[in-house]
């Protein structure tokens, strides 16, 4: 799942689409992409290529416009290549859409749906575009977005576009991130919220199966049947520098370098007059558990693993780190009075989340 970066409002939207997309660099991409609209024929352009965002950042840097939606592409269906690229547009070329994340049904959906439609990319993502056209010919275009929404099986963050409106971004999501950001100029929406820094002053970090329509001046959130949700914004602030590689070369050396601070700071929280405070409700529920379960992956994975020793060794108590990708896919017997403590690096690891919602499921359920 790589990155999504929205802007509709009275500032430059090229501008805040391309850094926003550098700001997510980090993450890695093979492609990117951005469509942006032209005041002289009245429609989107869309540029997109392999590569860097600095590539097409030169193509663009001429273009005004205060609507647009770019994207940073890491390939899952179909090859790395500039027509495989987001954004995608339906055949009419009326909808543009860009997309993180898989679309587990889009075979099935283009044999049921889409017979007649001519696909130009290998992506899953297309098929998106292609609905929305095809549901707007007998219905209104809120309404075609939630019935391809209704469709949709998988995993995205999307943004799309209308060619007869230059008003207008539309939103949703399920799963991967999706942040909307406000202040006086417009309405930034991002898969991270480091492309928000500079742009919001106030943010609302999207519930799974939301669809939004955004102006410049105003959010609504809906729900997949269209009813009107209630949407609340909070104060946005976030150190900006904290999102910048600053001197590092590298965010990975930037971070290690970081390690005795991040370690100070935590002291500084939990430890007070050399007494450790910690949440009393979470240390009942440790002392009451049976065993503990570290869940993480990667680097975090590591991590848990010099955590089990020392846990073990701290509470005498057996502690278990499973690898994320196979707990969620092969969860094994669980003791009903387990305690789980889950690892992420990035708050949106798919495999974790999925252990996440696996593990809240049966706990309801019991
Ligand atoms: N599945 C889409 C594709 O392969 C989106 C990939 C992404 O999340 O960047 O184009």
């Amino acid at each position: 799942m790589c990155g999504i970066v929205g802007y509709i409002g009275s500032s430059n939207a090229r501008n805040i689409i391309i850094e926003g997309l550098k700001k997510l660099e980090y993450r890695g991409y093979d492609s990117a992409g951005i469509t942006l609209y032209n005041l002289s024929s009245n429609l989107f352009n869309i540029y997109k290529d392999i590569g860097r965002v600095s590539t097409l950042s030169k193509t663009t840097h001429n273009i005004l416009s205060n609507i647009g939606i770019g994207h940073t592409r890491w390939a899952t269906h179909g090859k790395v290549n500039a027509v495989n690229a987001h954004p995608h547009q339906s055949s009419s070329g009326r909808f543009i859409i860009v997309h993180n994340g898989v679309i587990e049904n889009f075979k099935q959906l283009k044999n049921q749906y889409l017979k007649n439609h001519i696909f130009i990319s290998e992506t899953d993502t297309e098929v998106i575009a292609h609905l929305i056209d095809s549901f707007s010919t007998i219905m209104d275009v809120e309404k075609s977005i939630v019935s391809t929404l209704n469709l949709l099986q998988g995993s995205y963050a999307l943004l799309s576009i209308d060619n007869k409106d230059p008003n207008t971004i539309y939103a949703a999501k399920n799963k991967p991130p999706l942040i909307i950001g406000k202040d006086e100029e417009g309405v930034t929406i991002t898969s991270d919220i480091l492309a928000l820094a500079g742009y919001a002053k106030t943010y609302h970090v999207l519930a799974d199966k939301t669809f939004v329509v955004s102006k410049k001046d105003s959010v609504k959130l809906y729900d997949y049947d269209l009813n009107e949700l209630q949407v609340q914004f909070d104060e946005f602030n976030f150190d900006i520098k904290s999102s910048e590689k600053g001197i590092f070369e590298h965010f990975m050396l930037k971070e290690i370098h970081e390690q005795p601070t991040v370690i100070r700071r935590i002291m500084k929280k939990y430890i007070h007059d050399s007494s450790i405070n910690i949440n009393q409700s979470l240390l009942n529920d440790l002392k009451k558990s049976s065993r503990i379960y570290i869940l993480a992956a990667g680097t975090s994975m590591h991590a848990g693993i010099v955590g089990k020793k020392i846990i073990e060794d701290l509470i005498k108590k057996p502690v278990e780190a499973h690898i994320a990708s196979e707990f969620a896919y092969n969860t094994p017997l669980i003791d009903p009075n387990a305690f789980f403590i889950l690892i992420s690096q990035s708050g949106e690891i798919a495999d974790l989340r999925t252990c996440l919602t696996k593990l809240k499921n049966k706990i309801i359920k019991h």
